[in-house]
C-alpha cells in the first residue's frame, strides 16, 4: 500500500465496475426521459443555511451527517447532503415559477454525509432524484411513484411493492400530534430516550424508531392516515385508487414519515428483494410546504431519492446482465522508427473515419499482439519492415480467427470500413 489511502467512507469506482455504472446511469436517463423529466445539474456544495432549513435541523442528515466548513471568503459552505433544497433554490433562483406546470426535474451526482461507513453506506455516494413541482394533483405523486418503480423493474429487481402513507397536512396533522403525543406520555416509561427527545423536537420520527423497546408502542400508536382532513384524505384516496387500477402493490405503512411541517401528504417507499429481504430501495414524499420556506411562492411538490451504490450492488448480486463497454475495435503494432511514423498517420486516419483505434505505444511486435489480443478489438493491424518495404499492412481479424491478409497501406481506413458496417448493418 502506498502512502495515501482514499478518505473513510469513500470509494475508488475503478474501471471494472464502470460498465455497471454506465448501464445504471443509462436507464435512469432513458425512463427519466421517455417520463419528460428535464436533467438538472447543480452545484456540489450550496450555503450550509439552505440545508438546516431545508433539510430541517431535527434531521439527522443536519444534526449529525453534514460535511460543513467554512471557505476562504468566511462563507458557511455544505456539500449537499441531497438534492432537493438544492432543486428547490435552483427553481426559486432561475424564476422556473414561469414555466408550464408541471416542471419535472431529474438530477443523478454524488452526496455527502458523513456517516458511520459499512456495506452500502458511505460518505461520498450517488443518488438519483426526480422532482414534480407546481402541481397539487395526485397524478403527480403517482408520476414520480411510478418513475422510481419502472427504473427498478428495468433493471430487473424482484418482489417490487410500494410502502405507502399520508402524513396529513398543516391543518390536520397538529391534532393528530397531540393524539400522538398523548400516547407516547401513556407509554412514556417503554420508550428510549431518543423518542422521548423527539415528542418535542419532531413528534412524528417516534414512529421510524428502530429500537427493540419502542416497537410495540409503535405498533399500538395511533395511525394518521386515519385521520386525515378531507382534502388529504381525498387525495390519499385518489391516488390509492390509481395505484389499485394499475395494479402496483402497495403496503400503508403507518410508521413511515418524514416528520417536519414542509412536507405533507404521500409519503412511499419502494420495495425490493435486493440482497436478502425486501427493503426500501428508495423513498420520496411530497413536500408542499417547502418551497415557500425557502423563500419562493407557494408551490406543490413532489418526489424521491434513490441510492446508486446500493442498487449496484444488487446488480452485482443477481448477476444482471449488463454490456461490456465498446472497446475500439482496431489495434495497431508496429515495429522500427519509420513504421511508427506511418503508424500513427494510419491510427489518425482511422478516428478521422469514426473507427475507434488504439496504438501499441512498447515492446517487441510479439508482445503488441499480445496486448492486441487482451484489449478485445476485432483487427490488428500490423506495420513491420517487410510491410514497410511493400506499402502494406498486415491485418489479422480476430472474427475470422485471427485469419491474416495483406491490405495495400492506402487502402486499410477503407478495408476496416467495410468490414465494420457489415457487423453494424
Ligand atoms: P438510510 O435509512 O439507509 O440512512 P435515508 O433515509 O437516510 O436512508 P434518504 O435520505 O431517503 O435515505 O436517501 C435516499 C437513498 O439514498 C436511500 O434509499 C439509499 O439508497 C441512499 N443512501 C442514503 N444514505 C446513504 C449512504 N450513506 N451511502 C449510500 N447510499 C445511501
Ligand atoms: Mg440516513
Amino acid at each position: 500500500m502506498g502512502k495515501y489511502t482514499r478518505p473513510k467512507g469513500t470509494q475508488d469506482l475503478l474501471p471494472a465496475t464502470q460498465r455497471y455504472w454506465e448501464y445504471l446511469r443509462a436507464t435512469v436517463r432513458r425512463e427519466a426521459l421517455q417520463y419528460g423529466f428535464e436533467r438538472i445539474d447543480l452545484p456540489l456544495f450550496e450555503e450550509t443555511a439552505l440545508f438546516t432549513r431545508g433539510v430541517g435541523e431535527a434531521t439527522d442528515i443536519v444534526e449529525k451527517e453534514m460535511y460543513s466548513f467554512e471557505d476562504k471568503g468566511g462563507r458557511k459552505i455544505t456539500l449537499r447532503p441531497e438534492f432537493t433544497a438544492g432543486v428547490v433554490r435552483a427553481y426559486i433562483e432561475n424564476g422556473m415559477r414561469v414555466q408550464p406546470k408541471p416542471v419535472k426535474l431529474y438530477s443523478v451526482g454524488p452526496i455527502f454525509r458523513y456517516e458511520r461507513p459499512q456495506a452500502g453506506r458511505y460518505r461520498q455516494f450517488h443518488q438519483f432524484n426526480a422532482e414534480v413541482l407546481g402541481v397539487q394533483e395526485p397524478l403527480a405523486d403517482l408520476e414520480v411513484m411510478l418513475l422510481a418503480w419502472d427504473i427498478y423493474a428495468a433493471l430487473d429487481f424482484q418482489g417490487l411493492a410500494f410502502q405507502l402513507n399520508s402524513t396529513g397536512c398543516p391543518q390536520c396533522r397538529p391534532a393528530y400530534i397531540q393524539t400522538l403525543t398523548a400516547y407516547y406520555h401513556q407509554h412514556a416509561a417503554e420508550i428510549c430516550d431518543t423518542c422521548r427527545r423527539r415528542l418535542t423536537t419532531n413528534p412524528l420520527r417516534v414512529l421510524d424508531c428502530k429500537e427493540t423497546r419502542c416497537q410495540p408502542v409503535i405498533a399500538g400508536a395511533p395511525k394518521i392516515a386515519e385521520q386525515l382532513c378531507t382534502e388529504c384524505e381525498t387525495h390519499f384516496t385518489a391516488l390509492r385508487g390509481y395505484l389499485d387500477e394499475l395494479e402496483k402493490p402497495y403496503t400503508l405503512n403507518h410508521r413511515l414519515v418524514r416528520g417536519l411541517d414542509y412536507y405533507t401528504k404521500t409519503v412511499f417507499e419502494v420495495w425490493a428483494e435486493g440482497i436478502g429481504a425486501q427493503a426500501a430501495v428508495c423513498g420520496g414524499g411530497r413536500y408542499d410546504g417547502l418551497i415557500e420556506l425557502l423563500g419562493g411562492p407557494p408551490t406543490p411538490a413532489v418526489g424521491f431519492a434513490a441510492g446508486l451504490e446500493r442498487i449496484i450492488m444488487v446488480m452485482q448480486h443477481q448477476e444482471t446482465p449488463v454490456p461490456e463497454l465498446p472497446t475500439p475495435p482496431v489495434f495497431i503494432a508496429h515495429l522500427g522508427a519509420a513504421a511508427s511514423r506511418v503508424a500513427v498517420q494510419l491510427l489518425v486516419d482511422l478516428r478521422a473515419a469514426g473507427i475507434g483505434a488504439q496504438i501499441a505505444m512498447s515492446g517487441s511486435l510479439r508482445s503488441q499482439l499480445r496486448t492486441a489480443d487482451r484489449k478485445g478489438g476485432r483487427f490488428a493491424l500490423i506495420i513491420g519492415e517487410r510491410e514497410m518495404e511493400h506499402g502494406e499492412v498486415t491485418v489479422k481479424d480476430m472474427a475470422q480467427g485471427w485469419s491474416q491478409t495483406s491490405i495495400p497501406l492506402e487502402a486499410v481506413v477503407a478495408w476496416v470500413q467495410a468490414r465494420l458496417k457489415r457487423v453494424s448493418e
